[in-house]
């Protein structure tokens, strides 16, 4: 089935270069000026991934994004940021608002092919493991859903972006060992793109925010000096 890219890019040059490479690559492309237009188009059909230029009149990328996140519809949508700053901490912001990667303007379109390709590839569903359960967590990787599972209270779903939910997909189907970021790179975003470490960290934060409300972000632990895991038994309380 084709899959399907929604740009939202203000620069209608940008726009068209990228759907025009997009195209070449075999991707159905949909372009929008503007955040309430995209958001419009989203309602009707959403796309397989989201472009979004971080610079836009009216509404920013970056507030987009994060709106996209807080969103039942839109919360697993991918999302690639377009961005003319080359900042680190504008990256690290980027990431924050709830972006999955993003590209640094001005791009080589065929960067940004192989940055849509690997993203895509990391929404295809991980090795099915089976239910998993570490603590009060229970992850289920059919219906995609993460659960909070605590004694004498209803289960509650936690939502977490595509990154994060794969994240702990995999930090759950390995528990108590403790992964290095160039090991969660490898295992959780594939050994084909170049993304920094810091990036890890960016979504290990995410994913404890999405955790804290439920008591769990505790579970996911930082080991100084070498990497994260989860625990059933963790030490701070
Ligand atoms: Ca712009």
């Amino acid at each position: 089935m084709t899959q399907r890219i929604l740009i939202v890019e203000d620069e209608p040059s940008i726009a068209e270069l990228i759907a025009i490479n997009l195209t070449h690559a075999g991707y159905e492309v949909e372009k929008a000026l503007q955040t309430d237009v995209a958001m419009n188009m989203m309602r009707n059909q959403l796309p397989n991934l989201l472009i979004l230029d971080w610079m836009l009149p009216g509404k920013s990328g970056v507030q987009f994004a994060r709106e996209l996140r807080a969103n039942e519809l839109t919360r697993g949508l991918p999302i690639l940021m377009l961005t003319a700053k080359s900042e680190e901490s504008d990256k690290v912001l980027g990431l924050d608002s709830g972006a999955d990667d993003y590209v640094t303007k001005p791009f080589s379109p065929k960067e940004l092919i192989a940055r849509v390709k690997a993203l895509l590839r990391r929404q295809t569903p991980m090795e099915d493991v089976g239910p998993l359960s570490v603590g009060p967590l229970r992850l289920d990787s059919v219906s995609h859903r993460v659960l909070a599972v605590w004694p004498n209270a209803e289960p509650k779903t936690i939502a977490l972006g595509p990154t994060e939910f794969r994240l702990m997909q995999f930090l759950m189907g390995n528990p108590e060992r403790v992964h290095t970021r160039g090991n969660l790179l490898d295992k959780v975003w594939g050994s084909d793109i170049y993304i920094e470490e810091r990036t890890v960290d960016v979504h290990i934060k995410r994913l404890r925010a999405a955790l804290a409300p439920y008591d769990c972000d505790r579970f996911v632990e930082t080991i100084r000096g070498s990497g994260y895991r989860i625990t059933k038994t963790p030490t701070e309380t």
